[in-house]
């Protein structure tokens, strides 16, 4: 490696969702590289064919970039650079390394039945492995399908040192005759990921625990060329709350899933940096830009990573408290059936303001903000306290119409005036706290469960809030006065 510029890169197979784990995998990728002044590259892996999901690579390329990663030069596809991989294949065919095998599917399916009514371990014999180079080169030539085969060692170890892991250690002798390149002349994930890894200079190759086992293979094909390997570190598994992995068919943990509830992508980052990392200290909130300069890929653990979603939902509540109401609302207009065109925009600012506390996910608005949109008929019993009774409920709602209809404009303008206002009628009245704050609130909300009285009466005003006070009290008087 000429430059020591640190390289990472992240190389998702499109092969479908954007999951979680992916999104860790490139979070980690791009945070090692930022934190070192690296770069940070995007590979497509798509050369197995049959998995590909056309245009999921776009989807997710959209999904790295709303997440806020951005990357170094145009994304490489495998699938454009097939003659290369085959070129190196044919050069380790010419060194000894590497050889074609002729077996067909029928003949390495009848050999692992064998295997496995023989209880023995599965694998190819190297039968091919024997024959002449000058001989198969020939039915090469002829157009014999064939593949081509990695000549693994029969004996030996190696090992290497992960940045997560440590030394580990594997024996070569139970790794099979890795495929190099499929008999439709496409590469396997090893070849072409070595290949493409060397030429692009990538330093660091970050990734989920699953490659663990591909490394000895990845090891001894660079030793094959006589190119120096990366740096590794495999990244822990994230489990969920049956103790069992994630799963990358489980829709629900695809970025796009999160996206489309209303995630933001500041508490997915996160939330996702978190899983298997850990700061060291108290802090919980990072931001992409903070853990640009903080993430530190020794501090993450071997230990498994546990999905809870109530974190990523606690982060989601935390940034969304934090957007300013006008912003919010730009971003709430995707998720809502509301025609905000149709309200003011400090009426609808004002409800942000006092909904925005509550909600955990952008999609939330609609059903926090219902009252302010419909009007409202709430349930008879549902006025009352549970520890008051009808008279001063009665009385309750009696007082705070008629205060509140000489009170000044000016008041109704802050929530902290009203709230000081119905902690006064209460008093002056001699009556309790719920024979006044309870009732306003469900003659204005319509719910037990809503913003504070008096939030209700700043975001409506006077009229608004007189009208639904009077018709809760009609409503109530006649059956209980
Ligand atoms: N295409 C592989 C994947 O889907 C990449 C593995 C690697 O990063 O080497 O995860």
């Amino acid at each position: 490696m000429a430059n020591n510029k640190v390289k990472t890169r992240f190389a998702p197979s499109p092969t479908g969702e954007f999951h979680i784990g992916g999104a860790r995998t490139a979070l980690f990728a791009y945070l090692f590289a930022k934190k070192n002044s690296g770069e940070f590259q995007i590979r497509i892996d798509d050369t197995d064919r049959a998995r590909l999901v056309g245009g999921s690579e776009l989807r997710m390329l959209d999904l790295v970039r709303w997440l806020g990663m951005d990357w170094s030069g145009e994304p490489m596809y495998q699938s454009s650079r097939i003659l290369l991989y085959k070129k190196y294949a044919d050069e380790l065919i010419a060194k000894g390394f590497a050889y074609p095998c002729f077996c067909s599917e029928k003949r390495l399916e009848d050999l692992r039945k064998t295997q496995e009514l023989s209880h023995q371990p599965t694998g190819y014999d190297r039968c091919c492995r024997k024959l002449p180079l000058d001989e198969t080169l020939a039915r090469v030539a002829k157009g014999e399908s064939h593949v081509i085969r990695l000549k693994m060692p029969e004996s030996g170890k190696v090992s290497f040192n992960d940045m997560i892991r440590g030394e580990i250690e594997f024996d070569y002798s139970l790794i099979d005759d890795q495929v190099l390149i499929k008999a439709d002349g496409f590469p396997t994930y090893h070849l072409a990921s070595i290949v493409d890894d060397e030429e692009k200079g990538i330093t660091h190759v970050i990734r989920g625990d699953e490659w663990l086992s591909s490394v000895p293979k990845h090891l001894y094909l660079y030793q094959c060329f006589g190119w120096q390997p990366p740096v590794f570190a495999h990244l822990p598994v994230i489990i969920g709350k049956d103790k069992k992995k994630l799963s990358k068919r489980e829709g629900s943990v695809s970025v796009d899933a999160f996206k489309e509830q209303g995630y933001l992508p500041e508490a997915i980052i996160n939330f996702v940096a978190l899983l298997g990392w850990n700061p060291g200290t108290e802090q919980e909130f990072f931001s992409l830009v903070e853990l640009e300069k903080e993430f530190d890929v020794s501090k993450v653990n071997k230990a498994p990573a546990f999905f809870d979603i109530e974190k990523l939902n606690h982060f989601n509540a935390h940034y969304i408290h934090q957007i300013e109401e006008g912003e919010l609302l730009e971003k709430i207009k995707s998720f809502t059936q509301i025609d905000f065109s149709k309200f003011d925009n400090l009426f609808l600012q004002k409800i942000i303001r006092v909904v925005k506390e509550r909600m955990v996910l952008l999609a939330d608005f609609d059903s926090l903000s219902h009252c302010f949109f419909y009007t409202v008929d709430p349930d008879k019993d549902m006025i009352r306290f549970v520890k008051s009774d009808w008279r001063d409920t009665i009385t309750g709602l009696q007082k705070a119409i008629e205060s509140l209809e000489m009170l000044d404009s000016e008041k109704w303008e802050s929530v902290e005036e009203l709230n000081l206002f119905l902690s006064q009628i209460v008093t002056i009245n001699g009556l309790k706290n719920g024979d006044v704050f309870w009732p306003v609130r469900v003659a204005l909300s319509g719910e037990m469960a809503s913003p504070s009285p008096a939030e209700l009466l700043w975001v409506f005003g006077p009229q608004e809030s007189l009208g639904r006070l009077k018709i809760a009290l009609v409503k109530i008087t006649p059956d209980y006065k």
